[in-house]
């Protein structure tokens, strides 16, 4: 491969826009579509991947180490251009470690017993809200496993109390697999944003990952769901998960093409002790990094995350997603006293500059690398 060829090739490729074919697509088939209510232009449907499985290739496994330098500044630029050196902050509040799914990677699966369970209540979520506003957060993330406990009713009222206390703040929510009806609700309630990961899009990996109950095309039909909702839509892979190959994420890339998501979520899959993974490889490093350079510029507007796995497989993890073309961080406003029972992966990075007490911290470490935080709520619709 020339050095030209991948640089040129990406941003000439990455660059172009998507075909626009009005009236096509799935927000089409749902009759009216939520992006037209809501006064935005219609969705665009893309062409092919703007990437061949050869480039992949080059990009994840052949490049020197002059190359990957060039290809986390062109990605560190792009970023620039979009955002400036901002680095949007969102509040992670992880509400329940319940979740009737048994995926094989995560340590919240239901068949861990070892896992001390906890759900917060409502007033929980509301203090740790405003001791997250007090802080200047923006935005407030809910995640959790699926908790039957906590259910579209409950959801629906803490969100709607969320938006009448806070009309300015944007809420995201990242709980799961849930009927499009449960979704309009929680939209109406007052969310905005909703985090999806896919996972996998090649369905015996997908296999790989998750016992027979749960599927694949069950996943991206709540993606779609969400899309046409209106949602601001999340979703993503670990990478390095047990099985996966680098046509696996190519599989994914194309998925993510075609869904042109507002917010992708990759970090390196990490084992936890008590999951059937706990004897599997972490992800690697670099094949991250790269994925995340090469996913800025396949997608210049999208908010990429620098994850909390990123920075629990390396120390300098976070800076080194965000000079690779990253822009958010997901600092954990959380109880202290529970956050070492949200284990999903081993060693899982929670306090200091994880952390809302952390902020000094993070807005040094980011001065370090020429960032600032940013906490304004940093909205995107494709
Ligand atoms: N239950 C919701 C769901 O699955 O979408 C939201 C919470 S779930 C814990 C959030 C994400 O954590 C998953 O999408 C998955 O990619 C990630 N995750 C779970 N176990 C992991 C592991 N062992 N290593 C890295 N990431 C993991
Ligand atoms: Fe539950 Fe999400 Fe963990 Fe799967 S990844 S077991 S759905 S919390």
């Amino acid at each position: 491969m020339s050095r030209g060829r991948t640089g040129r090739a990406l941003a000439e490729e990455a660059g172009r826009e998507p075909a626009r074919v009005p009236g096509s697509g799935s927000a089409a088939q749902a009759g009216k579509a939520p992006a037209e209510e809501a006064g935005r232009e219609p969705a665009r449907v893309p062409g092919p991947l703007p990437l061949s499985r050869g480039e992949l290739r080059q990009i994840l496994e052949e490049l020197t180490g002059e190359q990957e330098a060039e290809l986390f500044a062109r990605a560190r630029r792009k970023a620039q251009e979009g955002f400036g050196r901002g680095i949007y902050l969102r509040g992670l509040l992880e509400i329940s470690n319940y979740c009737r799914n048994n995926c094989y990677y995560c340590g919240l699966r239901r068949d861990n017993r070892q896992l001390e369970r906890y759900r917060l209540s409502r007033e929980e979520i509301l203090d740790c809200c405003q001791a997250a506003y007090q802080a200047g957060f923006r935005t407030f993330v809910l995640q959790g496993g699926e908790d039957p406990v906590q259910g579209p009713d409950w959801v629906e009222e803490t969100v709607g109390q969320i938006r009448d206390r806070y009309p300015q703040c944007a809420i995201t929510l990242s709980l799961g697999e849930h009927s499009r009806e449960t979704y309009r609700r929680w939209r109406e309630a007052g969310a905005d944003r909703y985090l999806l990961r896919h996972e996998t899009a090649e369905p015996k990996h997908y296999e790989r990952l998750h016992p027979p109950e749960q599927s694949l095309q069950r996943r991206k039909e709540c993606l779609w769901k969400l899309k046409e909702l209106g949602y601001q839509t999340g979703s993503g892979i670990m990478v390095g998960s047990p099985g996966q190959g680098l046509e696996q994420i190519y599989r994914d890339l194309e998925f993510l093409w075609e869904l042109q998501p507002e917010m992708i979520g990759i970090g390196p899959f990490l084992p936890q002790h008590q999951t059937p993974f706990s004897g599997e490889k972490p992800g690697s490093l670099t094949v991250t990094l790269r994925l995340l350079a090469l996913l800025r510029l396949l997608f210049p507007r999208v908010l990429l995350p620098a994850t909390t796995a990123l920075a629990t497989l390396d120390t300098g993890g976070r800076n080194r997603g965000i000079l690779a073309g990253a822009n958010v961080v997901m600092p954990n406003i959380s109880p202290v006293k529970n956050r070492k029972n949200y284990a999903l992966y081993d060693g899982k990075a929670s306090n200091g500059a994880e952390a809302v007490e952390g902020l000094a911290l993070l807005r040094e470490e980011l001065r370090q690398i020429g960032y600032v935080p940013s906490m304004e709520r940093g909205d995107y619709h494709v």
